[in-house]
C-alpha cells in the first residue's frame, strides 16, 4: 500500500463529501482488520443525543408521510445516482473497515443501488387489496400509510447493505431512518451519510431529520430498542444481540424486523456436478473469510461422492490465497478482530476433541502482528454434534458424510439457525424434495449455487434463531407500513355484519 491507511481513509471519505472530525480526542478507536491500526477516532452519540435524533425523526414523519409516494421515491432515484457516483469510494470503506476485497465491497454498493432502482418502481406500486363484502351498497378495501420512524441497527459485516434493503422501502414509505451501525464500522456510514446528504440537497425540500445516524455501541442501540416513537426496529446481527432487543421492543407493543445469525448448511448428492459444487462451496464457505450471515458452514456430502469431492475440497482450502484485499488480489481478508480469532480456536479445539479432523486454521502472517488473518479450516467430523451446532462467526466448514437424504435433511434442520441452505443435484426428485415442505426450513433454500450471495429482488430473512424478519424484495415493504381495512356504505341502510340486528326504532 503506497498511502498510509489512515490518509487514504480520510482521502476517501473527504471525496463522499465528509466535513466531519475524523481525529477527536478521546474518540472512539476505528480499527481497521486490514493492518489492525487505527485509522480514525470518531465522536460517539450518547442516550441524550440518540434520544434527541429519534425526535427529529419523528417530527419529519409528520410531513414526509404526507409527501406523494412517487415524490419521494424521487429522492431515492436521486440518492441511487448518487451511489453510483461514489461506489468506488463507498466499497473503499467497506474494504478498510470490514476487511473485503475491493469487488466485494463494490458488490455491497451495488446492492445499494439495486434496492433504491427497486423502491423507485415501488413508490408507485403501494397497492393494497379490493375484498368482496358481505352487505349490499359497501365498499371494503385495504390502504397501506406510513408506519413511523424506523430504526436501523446493523452487524459489522455488511456495513452498508442491509441499511438500504431497509432505507430505501422505508423512506418510499414515507418513513424517517435512524441508523446505528456497528460500533466496529462508524467510517462507512458516516461516509454513506454524506452521499444520501448530497441527494437531499438536490431533492431540496425534504424534512430535516428524515436520515440520520447515530455513532455507538449497544448502549445506544437500546435506546432505538426502547423509544416509543420508534415504530420498527430492524436489527441485524447476532441471535445473541436478538434475544435482547426482540422482546424489549415487544414489550412496548413495537414492530420488529430481527435479521439474526445463520449455520447455513449444503447438501452434495450423488448426481451433483461436483466441479460446480466446489466452486460454490468454496466461495460460500471461504469467501468474506467466512463472515457472512448467510456463509457455509455444514456440508453433508453423500458417501458415493465424498472421496472425490473432499479431497478437491482441501486441496481448495490449502492452496486459497490470504492477503490484504487492498494491496493483493487475495480470495480471503483478516478476521475483524482477535475475539474472532479466539472464537474460532475455541471452536476448532472443541471440534478435535469430538473427533473432528481439522485441516487448516492456523494464522497466517500478512502484514503488522495487529492484523489477523488465518488460514479456513476445513473439519472432518463424525456426525453433527458440539460446536457444528452453533455459528461461529469465523471460516469454518464442518463436513460430515450421508447416506439417505432424508436422514441428512433431519440433521440439516436440526440446527437453531435458519438462514440459508443448498442442495446440489441433478435429480428432480431430490430437487423438489428439499425445497418441499418436508425440506429445507430456511428462509433461503437454493439449488446448485451456494448458500450466500442472495439477490435483492426476493425477500431476505430467515426462521428459528434467525429471528423471522424479512427485508428487501418482494413485498417485505408491507412491514415498513401500517394497513388499514375500510368499509364504505354508500347504500341508504344499515345492515350489519353477520347479520346482526340492533334496532333501536
Ligand atoms: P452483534 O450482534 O455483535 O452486533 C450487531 C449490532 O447490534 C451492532 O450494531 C451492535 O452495536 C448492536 N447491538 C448489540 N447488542 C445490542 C443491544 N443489546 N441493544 C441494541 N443493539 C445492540 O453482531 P456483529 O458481530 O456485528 O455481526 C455478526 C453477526 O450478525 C453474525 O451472527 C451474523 O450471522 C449476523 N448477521 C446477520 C445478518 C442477517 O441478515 N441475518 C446479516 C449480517 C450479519
Amino acid at each position: 500500500m503506497t498511502q498510509p491507511l489512515s490518509e487514504m481513509t480520510r482521502d476517501t471519505l473527504a471525496a463522499c463529501g465528509v466535513s466531519r472530525d475524523l481525529e477527536v480526542a478521546g474518540g472512539q478507536a476505528v480499527i481497521s482488520p486490514l493492518t489492525g491500526e487505527a485509522v480514525a477516532h470518531v465522536a460517539t452519540d450518547d442516550a441524550a443525543s440518540a434520544a434527541s435524533a429519534i425526535d427529529r425523526a419523528a417530527a419529519a414523519f409528520r410531513d414526509w408521510r404526507l409527501v406523494p409516494a412517487p415524490k419521494r421515491g424521487e429522492l431515492v432515484r436521486l440518492f441511487a445516482e448518487e451511489l453510483r457516483a461514489s461506489k468506488e469510494e463507498l466499497g473503499r470503506l467497506v474494504s478498510i473497515e470490514a476487511g473485503k476485497s475491493p469487488s466485494e465491497g463494490a458488490g455491497e454498493v451495488q446492492e445499494m443501488i439495486d434496492i433504491c432502482d427497486f423502491a423507485v418502481g415501488l413508490s408507485r406500486q403501494l397497492y393494497g387489496l379490493t375484498i368482496a363484502t358481505e352487505r349490499p351498497g359497501h365498499r371494503m378495501m385495504e390502504t397501506w400509510h406510513p408506519l413511523g420512524v424506523v430504526g436501523i441497527i446493523t452487524a459489522f459485516n455488511f456495513p452498508l447493505a442491509p441499511w438500504c434493503w431497509n432505507a430505501a422501502l422505508a423512506l418510499v414509505c414515507g418513513d424517517p431512518v435512524v441508523w446505528k451501525p456497528s460500533e466496529k464500522t462508524p467510517l462507512t456510514a458516516i461516509g454513506c451519510q454524506a452521499v444520501f446528504d448530497r441527494a437531499l440537497a438536490r431533492f431540496g425540500d425534504a424534512p430535516e431529520g428524515l436520515s440520520q445516524i447515530l455513532i455507538g455501541g449497544p448502549e445506544v442501540g437500546e435506546v432505538i430498542t426502547d423509544s416509543p416513537k420508534v415504530a420498527l426496529v430492524s436489527a441485524t446481527g447476532s441471535t445473541r444481540m436478538g434475544r435482547i432487543v426482540g422482546p424489549r421492543v415487544a414489550a412496548r407493543f413495537g414492530r420488529s424486523i430481527l435479521e439474526l445469525g445463520g449455520n447455513n448448511a449444503g447438501i452434495v448428492c450423488p448426481s451433483a456436478d461436483l466441479d460446480m459444487a466446489l466452486r460454490a462451496i468454496a466461495f460460500g464457505a471461504m469467501g468474506t473469510a467466512g463472515q457472512r450471515c448467510t456463509t457455509m458452514r455444514r456440508l453433508f456430502v453423500h458417501d458415493s461422492v465424498y472421496d472425490e469431492l473432499v479431497p478437491a475440497l482441501k486441496r481448495a482450502y490449502a492452496s486459497v490465497s490470504i492477503g490484504n484485499p487492498l494491496e493483493t488480489d487475495a480470495l480471503v481478508g483478516p478476521l475483524i478482530d482477535a475475539a474472532a480469532f479466539d472464537a474460532m480456536g475455541v471452536a476448532l479445539r472443541t471440534a478435535q476433541e469430538a473427533g473432528g479432523t481439522v485441516h487448516g486454521g492456523e494464522r497466517v502472517e500478512v502484514g503488522p502482528e495487529t492484523a489477523i488473518y488465518v488460514r479456513p479450516a476445513l473439519v472432518e467430523m463424525p456426525a453433527q454434534t458440539g460446536p457444528v451446532m452453533e455459528e461461529t462467526f469465523a471460516p469454518i466448514l464442518y463436513v460430515m458424510r450421508y447416506s439417505d437424504l432424508d436422514a441428512a435433511i433431519e440433521d440439516h434442520n436440526a440446527v437453531g439457525g435458519g438462514l440459508s441452505s443448498s442442495i446440489f443435484t441433478t435429480d428432480l426428485r431430490e430437487m423438489e424434495v428439499f425445497l418441499s415442505a418436508r425440506g429445507s426450513d430456511c428462509g433461503i433454500a437454493n439449488v446448485n449455487i451456494g448458500t450466500s450471495g442472495a439477490e435483492i429482488g426476493g425477500a431476505f430473512g430467515g426462521e428459528k434463531e434467525t429471528g423471522g424478519g424479512r427485508e428487501s424484495g418482494s413485498d417485505a415493504w408491507r412491514a415498513y407500513m401500517r394497513r388499514a381495512t375500510n368499509t364504505i356504505n354508500y347504500s341508504r341502510d344499515l345492515p350489519l355484519a353477520q347479520g346482526v340486528t340492533f334496532d333501536i326504532g
